[in-house]
């Protein structure tokens, strides 16, 4: 199936899904890349975002092509330096390393070196809840609830329709009237809207990037063992 045609089956999937009367408006958007042109992050309830977990790819010759043609100042200015993560750097022979644990998949350096870097061959996707514009509080962004999962087999699929139901269900039976997800998340706390939805507390799950991780750190001994079980589990498998 192509990437195209995956998104759509998708977005079809969960549209699809509405078995109860809802106290208010619930939208899913999907995004094939972390450019997010849908600005899924923003406005939906229930985000999709096509992502890599791996390496990126970098053509090193593109690169020094790259640098040539442009210069290594334009190349520190408006690529190096705008990294929000400060995960790349210029060699001296005008080659790119990248220190890909600290890159946040921003896609920034990747839009500008477009024939040099490309996104990793593991992709997959992370589902962020709770995104909407302005109502009973202000404008509020998705929190990344499933940091990555695999969208490749009829199971992937149906494991996403699955939090989709679940997510459903539980804004159906929890938010008040007119209220938006993010409202009910933040009126009930995140932890107590991933144990209500089925998922467990991971330490990737992140509200905002490299300032605070939401996960309750008065029980974070018992969560980091059930994280390690969970991961030993999985290899294991
Ligand atoms: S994708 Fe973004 S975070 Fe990652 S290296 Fe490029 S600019 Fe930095």
């Amino acid at each position: 199936m192509r990437k195209y045609e995956r998104v759509l089956k998708l977005g079809n999937n969960l549209t699809n899904y509405y078995k109860h009367k809802r106290p208010y408006k619930f939208k899913f958007k999907v995004s094939g890349c972390p450019n997010d042109c849908m600005n899924a992050i923003e406005r939906a309830d229930m985000a999709i975002i096509g992502t890599w977990r791996d390496d990126m790819k970098v053509d090193q010759e593109e690169v020094k092509a790259f640098v040539a043609k442009n210069g290594s100042k334009y190349v520190v200015d408006n690529v190096i330096s705008r990294c929000p993560t400060q995960a790349l750097s210029l060699n001296d022979d005008n080659t790119l390393a990248v220190d890909n644990r600290n890159c946040v998949r921003c896609m920034h350096c990747i839009n500008v070196m477009t024939k040099a870097l490309s996104p990793g061959d593991d992709k997959g996707v992370t589902i962020l809840m709770g995104g909407k514009r302005t109502l009973k509080i202000g404008d509020l962004m998705g929190t990344v609830v499933v940091p990555f999962m695999k969208l490749d087999t009829e199971e992937d699929y149906e494991r996403i329709t699955e939090i989709a139901e679940e997510t459903i269900d539980f804004f159906a039976e929890n938010a008040l009237e007119h209220e938006r997800t993010g409202e009910m998340i933040e009126r009930i706390g995140l932890v107590n809207f991933l144990e209500g939805i089925g998922l467990e507390v991971d330490p990737n799950m992140i509200s905002e990037p490299r300032q605070s991780s939401y996960v309750r750190i008065d029980t974070w001994d018992e969560e980091a063992d059930k994280w390690v079980e969970r991961k030993a589990e999985e290899k294991a498998a």
